[in-house]
């Protein structure tokens, strides 16, 4: 009997569909705004809990919880979710869910592996669509949390929205999606909210923008209808382009709260401070590139569609000429997200410039696609030369003088022991986490043990290694400090180990490790204001252990050779004049005690608002 049940049971379905608002409840009912995507399907606890992410409703406006969805409940499955509404929470909880977990996969499926999302005592990223009344939203890593808040609509100039109507963060794609991004790049690299130098935090925001505004790019309905209504031109003030515009409206500002279009100026990044606004210095670039591959890539469809003039008739767009055009926008900007995405394993462990991701765009995409069918990589180089944006230490904006340096042929590999661990590690992790395989080894079966455990740092962070992985590391770093570009007088901290799988478009399988090592120098910190001059290095290396690119900022060290203990020089004094701008932007220091002046760059780093001038 028992035998004839398991023969009928039905596979679980490897995605469950969600409604969700495309953009937020102002645009109403508009065509497009009210749809549904689907995400990972997984054993959903009330809440939404799953694996990764768990939503918390507290009010804390209010003190109190409200009830949690049960996603799983057949009468919300058989509906592929609850609809989308303001007044029902539970919808709420669906769509932080629904939207948080969209952005995690996009990271996963771009990097090749599952991010990581357990941090201290906390298994899962945590969401609270209804944290605090104010016009804000936050990420919060001491909680591991993301933080909503809830406000009244501005009374005079509250834009589409009714004065005085309650607003919600929690209902806006781009603000959970910018929110999601901050912590999983804090995941990823965990000094970048350490305001070292001026692009630092602007990056953080930056990107956390461009992953929002491309996800728009994901939803067929809404992108056909903007394709049709700009007539192909999506280069234009348009919802695909627009983040957060019931927030910008609600706070009364009449617009958007930020948008991916610009007049391209190289004064602006010479000048502007503000993370936000000189984040979206990065994202406008990063759209430039976007906007000039999509040209080009749908220019044989329009020559098609107009007999080769390239006039477009008046009148309405053919279905079928929007279909394929909006195929080809959402394609390129999967390929620029994913672009932008996977550089992040070539960026330097600490205090990251424009300039730097510059150089990990170009090298990571380099390595996985070769020659640049549909200019990408040139169409990227341009926007951020016509933004003023030059990375240091480079001969040319030509590709081959971007791409990072490799590291000599002779660099002594990572030890085979090690590798061989890994592939255990990895192959554990895989196997153990779908199906147990009675094949798999005892020493992979308590490797996949491990690779739940986390390993302490020196300073108390958590990292996604296993401690022997992290032992071994550190013999290789401590064997090999001078070549790493490390101090070895200094401790050496082993982060974020892990490798990476990646399909070319050519089909072939692209096997990589990456490991960034880091160190500190902690006796300037009072001067610099509570944080320490950081160093490191990120070390990419082959499935077969030889060392690819060593991507590094040193700590000044007279062990370096001349030039780089210049440039390490350099660097501390671009901390020092930071700093001190910081310092002469700040009206609080007249009158401050010398608590806030030994911490103050960590307390002005509370720039995780979602809006520079709220709460
Ligand atoms: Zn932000």
């Amino acid at each position: 009997m028992k035998r004839l049940e398991t023969q009928y049971v039905l596979a679980q379905p490897a995605r469950r569909p969600l409604k969700i608002f495309a953009s937020d409840p102002m645009l109403g009912r508009t065509a497009g705004n009210r749809i549904t995507v689907d995400v990972a399907n997984e054993a959903l606890r009330p809440g939404p809990q799953g694996a990764r992410v768990e939503v918390i409703d507290y009010d804390g406006a209010h003190g109190r919880f409200y009830p949690p969805v049960n996603l799983d409940d057949p009468a919300i499955l058989m509906e592929g979710g609850l609809d989308p509404t303001e007044s029902d929470p539970r919808f709420h909880q669906q769509m932080v869910y629904a939207v948080a977990m969209r952005t995690i996969e996009n990271f996963d499926r771009a990097l090749g592996r599952t991010i990581e999302l357990r941090q201290g005592g906390y298994p899962r990223l945590r969401v609270l669509p209804h944290a605090f009344h104010g016009a804000n939203a936050f990420y919060d890593r001491r909680l591991h949390a993301l933080l909503f808040g809830y406000f009244r609509a501005d009374v005079t100039d509250p834009g589409p929205n009714l004065p005085g109507q309650n607003v919600f963060t929690c209902l806006s794609h781009d603000i959970i999606a910018h929110e999601t991004t901050h912590a999983i790049v804090d995941r990823l690299r965990r000094y970048f909210l350490e305001p070292s130098n001026e692009d630092v935090l602007a990056f953080h925001e930056g990107f956390a923008d461009i992953v929002a505004l491309f996800q728009h790019f994901s939803f067929q309905e809404l992108l056909r209808d903007q394709i049709q209504r700009t007539r192909t031109d999506i280069r234009t003030p348009t919802l695909l382009v627009e983040l957060a515009r019931q927030y910008g409206y609600a706070t009364g500002s009449g617009r958007a709260l930020r948008s991916a279009l610009d007049k391209p100026d190289a004064k602006l990044y010479r000048g502007v401070t503000e993370p936000h606004a000189r984040g979206s210095i990065l994202v406008a670039a990063v759209f430039d590139a976007f906007f000039n591959t999509y040209q080009r890539r749908i220019r044989d469809l329009l020559r098609i569609a107009t007999g080769g003039t390239g006039n477009l008739p008046a009148g309405d767009l053919h279905p079928d000429l929007v279909n394929r055009v909006a195929a080809e926008a959402s394609r390129t900007a999967q390929a620029i997200l994913t672009m932008c995405i996977r550089a992040f394993d070539y960026l330097p462990p600490v205090d990251i410039t424009f300039g730097d991701y510059l150089r990990a765009l170009v090298t990571a995409d380099y390595e996985l696609i070769p020659d640049d069918e549909f200019g990408q990589r040139g169409a990227m180089i341009e926007a951020f030369r016509l933004r003023g944006i030059y990375p240091e230490h480079v001969a040319s904006l030509a590709e081959e003088s971007l791409l990072w340096q490799e590291a000599d042929h002779d660099f002594p590999p990572i030890p085979v022991e090690t590798i061989e661990m890994l592939r255990e590690l990895v192959f554990a992790a895989t196997s153990f986490s779908q199906s147990p395989l009675p094949s798999v080894s005892r020493r992979a079966e308590q490797a996949a043990q491990r690779v739940g455990g986390y390993s302490r740092t020196e300073e108390g962070a958590e990292t996604d290694l296993s401690a022997e992985m992290a032992q071994q590391l550190y013999a290789y770093a401590t064997a090999n400090a001078e070549r790493l570009l490390l101090d070895p007088a200094r401790t050496i901290a082993v982060h974020g180990f892990h490798s990476v799988f990646r399909v070319a478009p050519n089909g072939r399988l692209l096997i990589e490790l990456v490991v960034q090592f880091a160190q500190q120098d902690r006796t300037q910190a009072d001067a610099l204001g509570g944080i320490p001059v950081r160093g490191g290095t990120t070390l990419v290396a082959s499935a077969d252990g030889h060392v690819r690119y060593l991507i590094a900022k040193p700590l000044p060290s007279p062990r370096l050779d001349p030039a780089r203990r210049r440039e390490a020089d350099a660097r501390l004094e671009r901390q020092r004049s930071y700093v001190a701008m910081c310092d002469a932007a700040d009206a609080r220091l007249a009158y401050t005690d010398e608590a806030y002046l030994r911490q103050r760059m960590a307390l002005r780093m509370n720039l995780f608002a979602l809006h520079d001038g709220a709460a």
